[in-house]
């Protein structure tokens, strides 16, 4: 049996979802821009899953536009609104922090070779942003912050309801990337995020398809899109919609949104703090990374004393456990998270720091064999250093 407890690099479709994609791609495929019938039965299909995801964020469905997935939500997010200023020749602030994803990273490293301020917060050794640094890192030409929902390295939550609040104030737009938090946690766009202009979603974490994705633009918000090409999207994303994989999206939201009421957070908080407490009393030396900041309740972020991660994450995968160091899209390099590290944690520490990401298909048997199989490996680790 292998254990999956890397849900934060990607989960699987769910059958429900796959069940519900099939018919796209055999007997009703069509091109949702046509006029004739299986046109009109793709188009049918886009804009169920539209009204679907617009339920799950409590926005308008006018709101959603449907994208190739988290990395290009961010960068559509991030140039789309700042593009236009270095195109005016006007001067742009943009606000984001250290722990962000490279997605939001590297797009903000790519304006400001363009022209753009950039500002990056820095968190607190909880790993969260604290507001009152956004205060007075905003300035009179400040025209976007972005900061993420929830960390995909420690699960760590923002305080996004409040940086927004600080932000339109001020008169700044503000971005959140919510890949790892969309169906996780509630996210209500007219309630507690109504500050929130734009947010990121990627369908393979939540269930979806690899290559779908969201960005939420609030109504009366205009960003200069990325393509060039047809209408689609209201002008915001050109290019066919990816009619099967929109499909899959919207039937993920539906299931996210139910699990979510069906009390989800419990059940899987439950898993991962049994995980914590086994590992934290079978290990010495062992400790949670954020352990007191608010997270999403399947991450955990796990340090252990003189051990070198990427030695643990091999040993774990040939004992049948999925498990990742650092982010997943850097794994494979040695180098420390810059998560970590802007937390404050050294190098060594960040290197001795694996992640376990549960699902909504981790199962509490999952759970006990990995409290036999991880702790046997560290003590094995050890013994030959
Ligand atoms: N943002 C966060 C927080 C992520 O964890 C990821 C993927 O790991 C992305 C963005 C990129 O999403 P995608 O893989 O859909 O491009």
């Amino acid at each position: 049996m292998r254990i999956d407890l890397d849900a934060n690099a990607t989960t699987p479709v769910l059958p429900e979802v796959l069940e519900a994609m099939q018919p796209y791609w055999l007997e009703l495929y069509g091109n949702p821009s046509s006029t004739h019938q299986s046109g009109r039965r793709a188009r049918g299909a886009v804009e169920m899953a539209r009204i679907a995801l617009a339920s799950l964020l409590h926005c308008s469905a006018k709101e959603i536009v449907f994208t190739s997935g988290g990395t290009e939500s961010d960068n559509l997010a991030l140039c789309g609104v700042l593009q236009p200023y270095l195109d005016r020749g006007e001067p742009a602030h943009l606000i984001t922090t250290q722990i962000e994803h490279h997605a939001v990273l590297f797009a903000a490293e790519s304006l400001e070779r363009r022209g753009v301020e950039v500002t990056y917060l820095k968190p607190d050794s909880n790993g969260v942003i604290r507001p009152e640094d956004l205060e007075a890192a905003l300035r009179p030409h400040t025209r976007l912050v972005s900061v993420m929902l929830a960390n995909n390295e420690t699960g760590a939550i923002q305080p996004v309801g409040k940086i927004a609040r600080i932000a339109k104030a001020h008169g700044a737009l503000v971005h959140t990337d919510a890949v790892q938090g969309a169906a996780k946690i509630p996210l209500d766009l007219s309630g507690e995020f109504k500050n929130v202009d734009l947010l990121s979603i990627s369908g393979h974490k939540m269930y979806a398809p690899q290559g779908t994705g969201v960005l939420f633009v609030r109504q009366g918000i205009s960003i200069a899109p990325l393509f060039h090409g047809g209408p689609h999207e209201r002008q915001r994303r050109a290019g066919t919609e990816n009619v099967p994989g929109i499909v899959g999206l919207g039937r993920a939201a539906e299931l996210g949104q139910q699990r979510l009421a069906a009390g989800h957070i419990t059940t899987l908080t439950t898993l991962r703090d049994r995980l914590e407490q086994g590992l934290l009393s079978a290990i010495p030396g062992a400790s949670i990374n954020c352990a007191a900041a608010p997270r999403v309740p399947n991450t955990t972020s796990l340090r252990i004393d003189s051990i070198n991660a990427e030695a643990l994450i091999i040993a774990l995968d040939l004992q049948g456990i999925a498990a990742s160091f650092g982010s997943a899209c850097m794994s494979g390099a040695a180098e420390p998270s810059h998560v970590l590290i802007a937390m404050g944690l050294t190098s060594a520490e960040a290197l001795a720091t694996i992640r376990l990401s549960l699902s909504t298909l981790t199962t509490a048997e999952e759970i006990d064999r990995a409290l036999e199989i991880i702790p046997a490996a560290v003590t094995r680790l050890r013994s030959v250093v």
